[in-house]
């Protein structure tokens, strides 16, 4: 008896997206059809060696393509691991990886459909844009009973149990009209030497009468040599391995030899994955032991914040039936991690050579990539020399510390930067007045992560990295401007000093502003105002409130003359209000928001009039 199951509404939208809007690369399904019966090959190579009991399997593993031009039909089989009958609903007829209502929001066109497809698990469902009908014919290998698994894509699916005569899978695709010259050999050979030939099995196409011919060379890429591979077939298997459709930005194919021998096949993408951020995203490995897939999810083969890289590491010195858990403790892992990194960091020295192609890079996985600064300790130096940042001297072009390094001033002994926001804005914080002033460089940080690592790494090569309030150096410059006069300057700042208790626990003079009257800044080794204000963004920070310390310029028009009406009595009121509009204009460039804005406005409106002669 067939059961009859309705697709999940998710599946459903899956469908129609796959049928109607990725007409123009059909031939892509083959590939995810082929990629799934690999993976069931290798799945069921590791299961044979960690349960010898498993007899039911035999034979060569394979996959077995077998078009027939009379009744318009396309299989694609497998002796892999095959399915049981939980298998099928939950792989093949829900949706079961999370981001899939994320694949649907992205998906609105077909270009990004295409990009995102085979992400999300829906590789299967590409055999709908050739197939009016599917049947799936699987057995699992630890079973007798097979299952049939029959779907038009539209109606939901049918589940019956059938005879199948050994484990694996069958699946075939009823052509549509349109789809028929995928019973051509000719056609069907040359897609499977583009799209697989990096496959690790024979695919053997079936001749019928003819016999068979095996279409691929059936050897583990990363195991061949590598003046034998085409820059077309590491693509081709990048593409295999993340399901991207990108190019890979950088390939890293080697072989370490020494007491512990591995190979690597290692890609970083192009493009930033929609996850980069998702804390369960922790590696991007495959891991196998002498070709036998092991895990993609050995945590300790490669650090979180390198968690872009992709590809496969192969090892035959490690031991092939440890448990998947074991290998997170393996001291071996750890080792071949330390030795991965350091290929990577050299492969990145020589990629950052060309600065226009490692922005690409760093605009996709710089802000991942700095996380290495404090968290890994051993290589912070490395990590900080390969990351890049925009400074007051170079806004829209990256540049690096190294060039930091080499372009300081005489006097300048210190690496300094600020954090906020934005680029633009915080070029014009106040703060910046003297150090443009006296050609100071100074890097401005404004990813979120940048006020983490900036507290762990207090040095690169010799020079410590500081905060722009924090600067050891001498911002003094010759003036020869009028300065506010000393008593009324005193006067000015105790009266605000009363008036601004809540916004700022100390009022300070200061010579390092030039065109603005006042500025915002904390304490010595306080939390920054930005930190503080990402903290209350998240909801993290309660009270613990830097002081804060507003500095007043006593060299600035306004000052000055606030400086003298604040001894008259009678223009107490007015002062307030002027020096309440400096404070708001303090908070403002440090990307604060004024307190009370409904009163800013009217208060700045009735000073704007009076400047109108009103
Ligand atoms: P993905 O391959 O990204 O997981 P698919 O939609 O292509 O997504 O496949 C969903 C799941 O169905 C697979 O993860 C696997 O568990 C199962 N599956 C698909 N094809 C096969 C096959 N030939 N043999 C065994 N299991 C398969």
């Amino acid at each position: 008896m067939a059961e009859k199951i309705e697709f999940k509404t998710e599946v459903n939208k899956l469908l129609d997206i796959v049928i109607n809007s990725l007409y123009s690369e059909k031939y892509i399904f083959l590939r995810e059809l082929i990629s799934n019966a690999s993976d069931a090959l290798d799945k069921l190579k590791y299961w044979k060696l960690t349960n010898p009991e498993l007899t039911t399997a035999s034979g060569e593993l394979r996959i077995l393509i077998t078009p027939d031009k009379e009744n318009n039909t396309l299989t694609i089989s497998d002796n892999g691991i095959g399915m049981n009958r939980d298998d099928l609903i939950n792989h093949i007829g829900t949706i079961a990886k999370s981001g899939t209502s994320e694949f649907l929001q992205n998906a609105k066109d077909n270009e990004s459909a295409i990009d995102l497809i085979g992400k999300f698990g829906v590789g299967f469902y590409s055999a709908f844009m050739v197939a009016e009908k599917v049947e799936i014919l699987t057995r699992r290998a630890d079973t007798k009973q097979a299952y049939l698994w029959v779907s038009n894509g539209t109606n939901g699916f049918e589940i019956s149990e059938a005879e199948k005569e050994s484990n694996g899978t069958d699946i075939k695709l009823y052509l549509k009209e349109d789809a028929k010259d995928f019973t051509d050999t000719i056609y069907l050979r040359n897609i499977i030497h583009t799209y697989s030939e990096h496959i690790d099995y024979p695919i053997v196409l079936n001749l019928g009468e003819a016999g068979e011919e095996t279409v691929n060379r059936a050897a583990a890429l990363w195991t061949r040599n590598k003046a034998d591979i085409t820059e077309k077939q590491y693509k081709d298997f990048y593409q295999h391995v993340t399901k991207n459709f990108d190019d890979p930005w950088m390939t890293l194919h080697f072989k370490a030899e020494g007491s512990l021998e591995y190979t690597g096949l290692l890609f970083i993408p192009t493009k930033a994955p929609y996850d980069l951020f998702q804390p369960d995203r922790l590696t991007g490995i495959k891991l196998y032991v002498n070709k036998v897939f092991i895990s993609d999810k050995v945590e300790g083969l490669m650090p979180a914040y390198l968690r872009f890289v992709k590809g496969v590491i192969d090892s035959a010195d490690l031991p092939l039936n440890i448990s998947r858990e074991m290998f997170q403790q393996n001291a071996l892992i750890a080792k071949i991690r330390q030795g991965v990194v350091s290929r990577l960091f050299k492969e990145l020295k020589k990629k950052a050579q060309n600065e226009d192609d490692y922005e690409i890079f760093w605009k996709a996985f710089g802000i991942a990539f700095k996380e290495g600064i404090y968290e890994d300790f051993a290589n912070r130096e490395e990590v900080a020399g390969l990351s890049r940042f925009y400074s007051t001297k170079s806004v829209d072009k990256l540049i690096s510390l190294d060039q930091y390094i080499e372009r300081m001033t005489a006097e300048q002994k210190e690496i300094y930067y600020i954090t906020g926001d934005d680029a633009q804005t915080l070029f014009c914080n106040p703060m910046l007045d003297a150090f443009k002033q006296k050609g100071i460089e100074v890097l401005l940080l404004t990813d979120p992560i940048d006020e983490f690592w900036t507290q762990t790494l207090l040095s690169y090569k010799g020079h410590e990295l500081k905060h722009i309030s924090q600067a050891k150096i001498d911002l003094s410059f010759d003036r020869n401007e009028v300065k506010a006069d000393d008593e009324g300057l005193k006067l000015l700042m105790e009266k605000m000093g009363e008036w601004f208790k809540e916004d700022a626990g100390k009022v300070e003079a200061t010579d390092k502003l030039t065109k603005s009257p006042a500025s915002l800044t904390v304490e010595d080794g306080q939390m920054s105002i930005h930190l503080e204000r990402l903290m209350r963004n998240h909801q993290q920070k309660t009270n613990f409130d830097s002081t804060r310390i507003l500095l007043i310029n006593p060299y600035h028009p306004l000052i000055i003359k606030l400086s003298e009406l604040i001894k008259q009595e009678e223009k107490k009121d007015e002062v307030k209000s002027a020096a309440e509009l400096i404070l708001a204009q303090a908070k403002i460039a440090e990307g604060e928001a004024v307190s009370n804005p409904g009163a800013f406005s009217e208060q700045l409106c009735s000073f704007i009039l009076k400047a109108c002669g009103e």
